[in-house]
Protein backbone atom coordinates (compact mmCIF):
# COMPACT_ATOMS: atom_id res chain seq x y z
CA UNK A 1 0.00 0.00 0.00
CA UNK A 2 1.32 3.45 -1.10
CA UNK A 3 1.68 5.76 2.14
CA UNK A 4 3.13 8.78 1.01
CA UNK A 5 1.37 11.89 1.86
CA UNK A 6 -1.88 12.26 -0.32
CA UNK A 7 -2.26 15.76 -0.81
CA UNK A 8 -6.00 16.88 -1.56
CA UNK A 9 -4.83 18.03 -4.92
CA UNK A 10 -2.08 17.47 -7.07
CA UNK A 11 -1.71 18.65 -11.20
CA UNK A 12 -1.01 15.97 -13.72
CA UNK A 13 1.68 17.21 -16.37
CA UNK A 14 3.24 15.22 -18.50
CA UNK A 15 6.22 14.81 -20.05
CA UNK A 16 5.16 16.10 -23.50
CA UNK A 17 3.96 19.57 -21.21
CA UNK A 18 7.77 19.86 -19.66
CA UNK A 19 9.07 19.66 -23.13
CA UNK A 20 6.88 21.99 -24.71
CA UNK A 21 7.57 24.31 -21.69
CA UNK A 22 11.34 23.69 -22.36
CA UNK A 23 10.92 24.72 -26.12
CA UNK A 24 9.31 28.13 -25.70
CA UNK A 25 12.04 28.83 -23.19
CA UNK A 26 14.44 28.64 -26.21
CA UNK A 27 12.93 29.97 -28.57
CA UNK A 28 13.33 33.79 -27.30
CA UNK A 29 9.90 34.29 -26.82
CA UNK A 30 8.47 33.94 -23.34
CA UNK A 31 5.69 35.92 -22.96
CA UNK A 32 2.60 36.22 -24.64
CA UNK A 33 2.37 35.11 -27.75
CA UNK A 34 1.73 32.40 -30.29
CA UNK A 35 1.23 29.75 -27.42
CA UNK A 36 -1.69 32.12 -25.62
CA UNK A 37 -3.07 32.46 -29.09
CA UNK A 38 -3.09 28.60 -29.89
CA UNK A 39 -4.24 28.61 -26.46
CA UNK A 40 -7.23 30.93 -26.77
CA UNK A 41 -8.29 29.13 -30.53
CA UNK A 42 -8.44 25.65 -28.72
CA UNK A 43 -10.86 26.78 -26.11
CA UNK A 44 -12.53 29.05 -28.37
CA UNK A 45 -13.75 25.00 -29.77
CA UNK A 46 -14.25 23.81 -26.49
CA UNK A 47 -16.61 26.73 -26.40
CA UNK A 48 -18.82 26.38 -28.89
CA UNK A 49 -16.18 28.85 -31.59
CA UNK A 50 -17.46 31.56 -28.91
CA UNK A 51 -14.59 34.49 -28.63
CA UNK A 52 -11.84 33.52 -25.81
CA UNK A 53 -9.18 35.73 -24.31
CA UNK A 54 -6.60 34.26 -21.49
CA UNK A 55 -5.52 36.03 -18.69
CA UNK A 56 -2.88 35.92 -16.13
CA UNK A 57 -5.83 34.73 -13.49
CA UNK A 58 -8.91 33.49 -12.91
CA UNK A 59 -9.65 36.87 -10.71
CA UNK A 60 -8.38 39.49 -13.78
CA UNK A 61 -11.13 37.64 -16.28
CA UNK A 62 -13.37 38.19 -13.87
CA UNK A 63 -12.94 41.68 -13.68
CA UNK A 64 -12.29 42.75 -16.75
CA UNK A 65 -15.72 40.57 -17.43
CA UNK A 66 -17.26 43.10 -14.85
CA UNK A 67 -14.98 46.13 -16.88
CA UNK A 68 -16.36 45.05 -20.16
CA UNK A 69 -20.25 45.05 -18.48
CA UNK A 70 -19.81 48.43 -17.59
CA UNK A 71 -20.43 47.98 -13.65
CA UNK A 72 -19.22 50.75 -11.80
CA UNK A 73 -19.81 52.58 -8.40
CA UNK A 74 -23.22 52.48 -7.64
CA UNK A 75 -24.14 49.66 -8.94
CA UNK A 76 -24.81 46.32 -7.55
CA UNK A 77 -24.01 42.43 -8.27
CA UNK A 78 -25.53 39.67 -6.34
CA UNK A 79 -23.47 36.65 -5.81
CA UNK A 80 -22.60 33.95 -3.49
CA UNK A 81 -20.83 33.95 0.29
CA UNK A 82 -19.82 30.29 -0.06
CA UNK A 83 -17.41 30.98 -2.90
CA UNK A 84 -13.43 31.91 -3.06
CA UNK A 85 -13.12 35.35 -2.23
CA UNK A 86 -11.84 36.58 -5.34
CA UNK A 87 -15.24 36.27 -6.93
CA UNK A 88 -16.43 39.44 -4.47
CA UNK A 89 -13.36 41.06 -4.75
CA UNK A 90 -13.63 41.79 -8.11
CA UNK A 91 -17.14 43.80 -7.43
CA UNK A 92 -15.57 45.61 -4.50
CA UNK A 93 -12.71 46.37 -7.45
CA UNK A 94 -14.76 48.16 -10.17
CA UNK A 95 -16.45 50.03 -7.31
CA UNK A 96 -19.71 48.60 -7.01
CA UNK A 97 -21.33 46.88 -4.24
CA UNK A 98 -21.64 43.04 -3.81
CA UNK A 99 -25.01 41.97 -2.43
CA UNK A 100 -25.09 38.19 -1.42
CA UNK A 101 -27.83 35.85 -1.16
CA UNK A 102 -27.67 32.62 0.82
CA UNK A 103 -27.15 29.57 -0.83
CA UNK A 104 -29.15 26.35 -1.46
CA UNK A 105 -28.24 23.41 0.72
CA UNK A 106 -28.89 20.93 -1.65
CA UNK A 107 -26.40 22.24 -4.19
CA UNK A 108 -24.92 24.78 -2.15
CA UNK A 109 -24.58 27.18 -4.83
CA UNK A 110 -26.50 30.37 -4.87
CA UNK A 111 -30.20 29.85 -3.97
CA UNK A 112 -32.38 30.90 -7.52
CA UNK A 113 -35.37 30.95 -5.29
CA UNK A 114 -33.87 33.98 -3.26
CA UNK A 115 -32.14 35.99 -6.14
CA UNK A 116 -35.13 37.91 -7.22
CA UNK A 117 -36.35 39.24 -3.87
CA UNK A 118 -32.58 40.76 -3.65
CA UNK A 119 -32.61 42.09 -7.19
CA UNK A 120 -33.48 46.58 -6.78
CA UNK A 121 -33.49 49.28 -9.35
CA UNK A 122 -29.48 49.46 -8.87
CA UNK A 123 -29.37 45.41 -9.38
CA UNK A 124 -27.22 45.13 -13.15
CA UNK A 125 -25.21 41.68 -12.90
CA UNK A 126 -25.30 38.11 -11.09
CA UNK A 127 -22.08 36.34 -10.50
CA UNK A 128 -23.23 32.78 -9.96
CA UNK A 129 -20.82 30.07 -8.93
CA UNK A 130 -20.29 26.45 -9.42
CA UNK A 131 -18.94 25.37 -6.16
CA UNK A 132 -16.86 22.33 -6.60
CA UNK A 133 -17.90 21.87 -10.54
CA UNK A 134 -21.55 21.71 -9.78
CA UNK A 135 -23.51 24.32 -12.64
CA UNK A 136 -25.52 26.35 -11.08
CA UNK A 137 -28.73 25.63 -13.16
CA UNK A 138 -28.51 27.83 -16.28
CA UNK A 139 -32.03 27.47 -17.43
CA UNK A 140 -33.73 29.44 -14.40
CA UNK A 141 -30.53 31.56 -14.25
CA UNK A 142 -31.15 32.85 -17.60
CA UNK A 143 -34.71 33.37 -16.99
CA UNK A 144 -33.92 35.42 -13.98
CA UNK A 145 -31.42 37.69 -15.56
CA UNK A 146 -33.37 37.96 -18.95
CA UNK A 147 -36.40 39.10 -16.97
CA UNK A 148 -34.72 42.11 -15.21
CA UNK A 149 -32.17 42.59 -17.61
CA UNK A 150 -29.40 42.14 -16.12
CA UNK A 151 -25.74 40.90 -17.12
CA UNK A 152 -24.16 37.52 -15.87
CA UNK A 153 -20.82 36.84 -15.02
CA UNK A 154 -20.23 33.09 -14.78
CA UNK A 155 -17.56 32.45 -12.36
CA UNK A 156 -16.76 29.20 -14.01
CA UNK A 157 -13.32 29.12 -12.11
CA UNK A 158 -14.07 25.08 -10.94
CA UNK A 159 -16.52 24.19 -14.11
CA UNK A 160 -13.96 23.80 -16.73
CA UNK A 161 -14.65 20.54 -18.30
CA UNK A 162 -18.48 20.76 -16.52
CA UNK A 163 -21.33 21.06 -18.28
CA UNK A 164 -25.25 22.19 -18.57
CA UNK A 165 -27.45 19.45 -20.26
CA UNK A 166 -25.21 17.98 -22.27
CA UNK A 167 -23.52 21.34 -23.70
CA UNK A 168 -19.80 22.28 -21.94
CA UNK A 169 -19.91 25.07 -19.80
CA UNK A 170 -18.50 28.19 -21.63
CA UNK A 171 -20.39 26.98 -24.87
CA UNK A 172 -23.59 28.97 -24.17
CA UNK A 173 -24.61 32.29 -21.78
CA UNK A 174 -23.05 35.65 -21.10
CA UNK A 175 -19.48 36.11 -20.03
CA UNK A 176 -17.83 33.04 -18.56
CA UNK A 177 -14.69 33.22 -16.62
CA UNK A 178 -12.64 30.15 -16.01
CA UNK A 179 -9.54 30.17 -13.59
CA UNK A 180 -6.22 27.72 -14.73
CA UNK A 181 -4.77 28.23 -11.21
CA UNK A 182 -2.54 25.27 -10.42
CA UNK A 183 -5.64 23.32 -8.21
CA UNK A 184 -7.96 24.35 -10.98
CA UNK A 185 -8.81 20.31 -13.30
CA UNK A 186 -6.76 22.17 -15.85
CA UNK A 187 -3.98 24.51 -15.21
CA UNK A 188 -1.65 26.80 -16.50
CA UNK A 189 0.12 26.94 -13.29
CA UNK A 190 -1.30 30.51 -13.02
CA UNK A 191 -3.77 31.47 -15.58
CA UNK A 192 -7.22 32.29 -16.65
CA UNK A 193 -9.96 32.65 -19.40
CA UNK A 194 -12.56 34.54 -20.05
CA UNK A 195 -15.28 33.77 -23.01
CA UNK A 196 -17.19 36.63 -24.50
CA UNK A 197 -20.30 37.25 -25.41
CA UNK A 198 -21.35 38.48 -28.83
CA UNK A 199 -22.39 42.30 -28.29
CA UNK A 200 -18.73 42.72 -26.47
CA UNK A 201 -15.66 43.90 -28.52
CA UNK A 202 -12.70 41.35 -27.82
CA UNK A 203 -10.65 44.17 -29.23
CA UNK A 204 -11.58 46.27 -26.22
CA UNK A 205 -10.91 43.44 -23.92
CA UNK A 206 -7.35 42.96 -24.87
CA UNK A 207 -6.88 46.44 -24.33
CA UNK A 208 -8.40 46.26 -20.45
CA UNK A 209 -6.21 43.08 -19.91
CA UNK A 210 -2.61 45.05 -21.17
CA UNK A 211 -2.88 48.71 -20.05
CA UNK A 212 -5.37 49.79 -22.61
CA UNK A 213 -2.76 50.25 -25.11
CA UNK A 214 -3.79 49.66 -28.92
CA UNK A 215 -1.40 49.30 -31.42
CA UNK A 216 -1.07 50.87 -35.08
CA UNK A 217 0.38 49.09 -38.28
CA UNK A 218 2.49 52.12 -38.52
CA UNK A 219 4.59 51.38 -34.95
CA UNK A 220 1.97 54.06 -33.34
CA UNK A 221 0.25 53.45 -30.03
CA UNK A 222 -2.46 54.69 -28.14
CA UNK A 223 -3.96 54.33 -25.23
CA UNK A 224 -7.89 54.96 -24.67
CA UNK A 225 -8.64 53.43 -21.87
CA UNK A 226 -7.28 52.56 -18.40
CA UNK A 227 -5.90 49.01 -18.67
CA UNK A 228 -4.40 46.33 -16.18
CA UNK A 229 -1.55 43.84 -16.70
CA UNK A 230 -3.30 40.38 -17.19
CA UNK A 231 -1.68 39.16 -20.19
CA UNK A 232 -1.02 35.69 -19.64
CA UNK A 233 2.62 34.29 -21.28
CA UNK A 234 3.53 31.65 -23.84
CA UNK A 235 5.33 29.45 -20.88
CA UNK A 236 2.32 29.20 -19.30
CA UNK A 237 -0.47 28.58 -22.04
CA UNK A 238 2.18 25.74 -23.42
CA UNK A 239 1.64 24.21 -20.17
CA UNK A 240 -2.07 25.44 -20.43
CA UNK A 241 -2.08 23.30 -24.09
CA UNK A 242 -0.18 20.22 -22.77
CA UNK A 243 -3.22 19.75 -20.14
CA UNK A 244 -5.84 20.22 -22.60
CA UNK A 245 -5.13 16.65 -24.24
CA UNK A 246 -5.86 14.98 -21.46
CA UNK A 247 -8.92 17.14 -20.18
CA UNK A 248 -11.72 14.54 -20.82
CA UNK A 249 -9.67 11.80 -19.19
CA UNK A 250 -8.73 13.62 -16.32
CA UNK A 251 -12.72 14.88 -15.72
CA UNK A 252 -13.89 10.61 -16.03
CA UNK A 253 -10.87 10.06 -13.87
CA UNK A 254 -12.42 12.29 -11.15
CA UNK A 255 -16.10 11.15 -11.78
CA UNK A 256 -15.22 7.70 -11.07
CA UNK A 257 -12.83 8.45 -8.31
CA UNK A 258 -16.02 10.61 -6.33
CA UNK A 259 -17.90 7.66 -7.16
CA UNK A 260 -16.33 5.24 -5.29
CA UNK A 261 -15.90 7.79 -1.99
CA UNK A 262 -19.65 7.74 -2.40
CA UNK A 263 -19.58 3.44 -2.05
CA UNK A 264 -16.91 3.72 0.12
CA UNK A 265 -17.63 6.23 3.35
CA UNK A 266 -19.33 4.73 6.16
CA UNK A 267 -22.33 6.00 6.09
CA UNK A 268 -22.44 5.51 9.96
CA UNK A 269 -19.93 8.11 10.12
CA UNK A 270 -22.44 10.80 9.92
CA UNK A 271 -21.05 13.23 7.09
CA UNK A 272 -23.20 14.95 5.20
CA UNK A 273 -21.93 13.98 1.16
CA UNK A 274 -21.74 16.44 -1.44
CA UNK A 275 -24.90 16.60 -4.06
CA UNK A 276 -24.54 13.23 -6.12
CA UNK A 277 -24.06 14.84 -9.58
CA UNK A 278 -22.87 12.39 -12.62
CA UNK A 279 -24.07 14.41 -15.61
CA UNK A 280 -23.23 18.40 -15.48
CA UNK A 281 -20.31 18.26 -12.89
CA UNK A 282 -16.90 17.85 -13.28
CA UNK A 283 -15.98 16.76 -9.25
CA UNK A 284 -13.11 19.84 -8.85
CA UNK A 285 -14.16 18.76 -5.52
CA UNK A 286 -15.14 16.16 -3.03
CA UNK A 287 -16.59 18.14 0.00
CA UNK A 288 -18.93 15.78 2.86
CA UNK A 289 -20.02 17.86 5.59
CA UNK A 290 -18.25 17.06 8.87
CA UNK A 291 -21.43 16.14 11.78
CA UNK A 292 -22.49 19.11 13.44
CA UNK A 293 -20.34 19.88 16.45
CA UNK A 294 -16.93 17.92 15.13
CA UNK A 295 -13.60 19.98 15.67
CA UNK A 296 -12.62 20.62 12.14
CA UNK A 297 -8.84 21.90 13.11
CA UNK A 298 -9.13 18.10 15.09
CA UNK A 299 -10.09 16.27 12.48
CA UNK A 300 -7.87 17.63 9.81
CA UNK A 301 -5.09 17.11 12.54
CA UNK A 302 -6.36 13.82 12.48
CA UNK A 303 -6.67 12.88 8.73
CA UNK A 304 -2.95 15.10 8.25
CA UNK A 305 -1.65 12.62 11.22
CA UNK A 306 -2.49 9.34 8.73
CA UNK A 307 -1.09 10.87 5.78
CA UNK A 308 -3.77 13.05 4.36
CA UNK A 309 -4.19 16.28 3.44
CA UNK A 310 -7.30 17.81 3.91
CA UNK A 311 -8.38 21.42 2.26
CA UNK A 312 -11.20 23.68 3.43
CA UNK A 313 -13.30 25.64 0.90
CA UNK A 314 -14.35 27.67 1.98
CA UNK A 315 -15.85 30.03 5.37
CA UNK A 316 -18.63 32.06 4.26
CA UNK A 317 -16.93 35.37 3.07
CA UNK A 318 -19.03 37.14 4.78
CA UNK A 319 -17.38 36.76 7.72
CA UNK A 320 -14.07 38.16 6.81
CA UNK A 321 -12.94 41.11 8.37
CA UNK A 322 -12.86 43.06 4.69
CA UNK A 323 -17.03 42.27 4.44
CA UNK A 324 -17.76 42.72 7.76
CA UNK A 325 -16.42 46.22 7.68
CA UNK A 326 -18.50 46.45 5.33
CA UNK A 327 -21.85 46.00 7.45
CA UNK A 328 -22.46 42.09 6.86
CA UNK A 329 -23.25 39.99 10.05
CA UNK A 330 -22.91 36.58 11.57
CA UNK A 331 -26.34 35.10 10.77
CA UNK A 332 -26.96 36.48 7.78
CA UNK A 333 -26.55 33.76 5.63
CA UNK A 334 -27.37 30.20 7.76
CA UNK A 335 -27.45 27.83 4.92
CA UNK A 336 -23.56 29.15 3.87
CA UNK A 337 -22.32 29.73 7.51
CA UNK A 338 -23.44 25.92 8.48
CA UNK A 339 -22.05 24.42 5.22
CA UNK A 340 -18.79 26.90 5.60
CA UNK A 341 -18.01 25.76 9.05
CA UNK A 342 -18.53 22.15 8.15
CA UNK A 343 -17.35 21.87 4.91
CA UNK A 344 -13.71 19.35 4.07
CA UNK A 345 -12.25 19.02 1.07
CA UNK A 346 -11.00 15.49 0.97
CA UNK A 347 -8.03 14.57 -1.92
CA UNK A 348 -9.23 14.25 -5.56
CA UNK A 349 -7.13 14.38 -8.19
CA UNK A 350 -6.63 12.11 -11.57
CA UNK A 351 -3.53 10.63 -10.34
CA UNK A 352 -5.34 9.13 -7.73
CA UNK A 353 -5.70 5.27 -7.35
CA UNK A 354 -8.60 3.88 -5.96
CA UNK A 355 -6.50 2.05 -3.14
CA UNK A 356 -5.80 6.16 -2.26
CA UNK A 357 -9.50 6.67 -2.04
CA UNK A 358 -9.82 3.64 0.13
CA UNK A 359 -7.04 4.78 2.43
CA UNK A 360 -9.09 8.20 2.65
CA UNK A 361 -12.11 6.49 3.61
CA UNK A 362 -10.33 4.33 6.37
CA UNK A 363 -8.84 7.69 7.86
CA UNK A 364 -12.05 9.36 8.34
CA UNK A 365 -13.67 6.42 9.63
CA UNK A 366 -10.18 6.21 12.12
CA UNK A 367 -10.48 10.28 12.86
CA UNK A 368 -14.17 10.88 13.72
CA UNK A 369 -14.70 7.11 15.83
CA UNK A 370 -12.19 8.21 17.95
C1 LIG B 1 -9.93 29.91 -8.25
C2 LIG B 1 -11.16 30.73 -8.18
C3 LIG B 1 -11.21 32.07 -8.60
C4 LIG B 1 -10.00 32.88 -8.95
O1 LIG B 1 -9.15 32.30 -9.85
P1 LIG B 1 -7.59 32.69 -9.80
O2 LIG B 1 -7.07 32.06 -11.05
O3 LIG B 1 -7.03 32.09 -8.55
O4 LIG B 1 -7.50 34.15 -9.83
C5 LIG B 1 -12.41 32.73 -8.59
N1 LIG B 1 -13.54 32.11 -8.20
C6 LIG B 1 -13.54 30.84 -7.79
C7 LIG B 1 -14.84 30.20 -7.40
C8 LIG B 1 -12.35 30.10 -7.74
O5 LIG B 1 -12.38 28.85 -7.31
Amino acid sequence: MNTDFLPFTRPSIDEATIASVTEVLRSGWITSGPKVQAFESALSVLCGGRPVRAFNSGTAALEVALRLANIQAGDEVITTPLTWVATANVILEVGATPVLVDIDPATRNIDLDRVEAAITARTRAIIPVDLAGLPVDRDRLYAIAHTHQLRVVEDAAQSFGASWKGRPIGSTGDFVAFSFHANKNLTTTEGGALVLPADVDAGLCERLRLQGVQRFPDGGMDVDVLGGKWNLTDVAAAVGLGQLKHLDEFTERRRQLARRYFEKIDPTLGLALPPADFSNSNWHMFQPLLPPGTDRGAFIAAMKDQGIGVGVHYPALHLFSLYRNLGFKAGQFPQAENVGARTVTLPLFPAMEDSDVDRVCQALTNALQR
